[in-house]
């Protein structure tokens, strides 16, 4: 079964839920976790993996040769991502905002486009304590978080049970880390600005037919229109986290929850079991 966990706002506690959920089930099954926010990975500093593994991501960039091309303008044409221009007898390239999708080199008349591998990041694989664990790291000044995110995810074993931290918001890197999961768990706060966010969120899963819950992290800071809406959305509210200075400090000591409080892996098994439930009852009604 395939876990992410995603929130619509950033510094939620995402992270802390991830990890103490993956710990939390080790002790019963096969756990693994991927970090899939790629442009601020962290969930490293919580698990201390030891990394066996570590490749470089590239995607393949077009690069053209003048002496073939006729200034068609088919390949800028067919970019969706206006990464490659034609301007008089002049082609430019901007590979920063290249998906590497290969369509003009595909399309091109003349077969002026080749392609070379252009290094956007690094994923690592290891362990920690018996949980595989696999993050991926996009390099500095580069955009394209989803190629890195397909390779980390291409390292998930499902035979066990994978949690998927998810970078905060709802735009394409989170979509490709969320789809395919089982169960989408949404981690957030009871402000407005929490509750803006998480509306996006939902609609985000609903649009991928993901079937989702909430973890009300911080709960005493601020109102209930969080769980008002949720009762409305009928969104079960899986774990409320309360606001405790003692979780800050844990967290701040790069310490997960259920290392610093045991008593916590209970209710983290709790929620697991409260979502595997959820899962096999829409896989029962779906067979039906
Ligand atoms: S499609 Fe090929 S031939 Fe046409 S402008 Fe682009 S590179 Fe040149
Ligand atoms: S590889 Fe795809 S994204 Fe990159 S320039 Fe060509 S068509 Fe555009």
């Amino acid at each position: 079964m395939i876990i992410s966990i995603a929130s619509g706002k950033g510094g939620t506690g995402k992270t802390l839920v991830a990890t103490s959920l993956a710990l939390a089930l080790n002790d019963r099954d096969r756990a693994q976790l991927v970090d899939c926010d790629v442009e601020e990975p962290n969930a490293h500093i919580f698990m201390k993996p030891v990394f066996t593994h570590r490749e470089a991501v590239s995607i393949p960039v077009p690069k053209v040769a003048e002496d073939k091309c006729t200034y068609c303008g088919k390949c800028a044409e067919v970019c969706a991502y206006n990464a490659i221009a034609v301007i008089g007898r002049r082609v430019l390239v901007f590979p920063e905002l290249c998906h590497g999708c290969g369509a003009c080199s595909y399309l091109c008349p003349e077969k002026a486009i080749s392609e070379h591998k252009k290094e956007i990041g690094v994923i690592e694989a290891g362990h920690s304590d018996g949980i595989a664990f696999a993050h991926g790291k996009l390099a500095v000044g580069e955009a394209m978080a989803p190629p890195i995110i397909r390779e980390v995810k291409s390292r998930v074993n499902n035979s066990g049970t994978v949690i998927i931290d998810v970078s905060p918001g709802t735009s394409c890197p989170v979509v490709e880390s969320v789809k395919d999961s089982d169960f989408c768990l949404l981690v957030t706060e009871p402000t407005p600005f929490g509750l803006n966010d998480l509306a996006l969120a939902v609609e985000m899963v609903r649009k991928l037919n993901i079937p989702c819950g909430v973890v009300l992290n911080r709960a005493g800071v601020g109102d209930s229109q969080v769980e008002e809406y949720c009762r409305k959305e009928k969104i079960p509210v899986l774990l409320t986290i309360p606001l405790d200075t003692e979780i800050a400090r844990l967290y701040s000591r790069g310490i997960t929850l259920v290392d610093g409080m045991p008593q916590w892996r209970k209710s983290f098994i709790k929620l697991f079991d409260q979502i595997e439930e959820i899962v096999h009852e829409r896989s029962r009604g779906t067979e039906r």
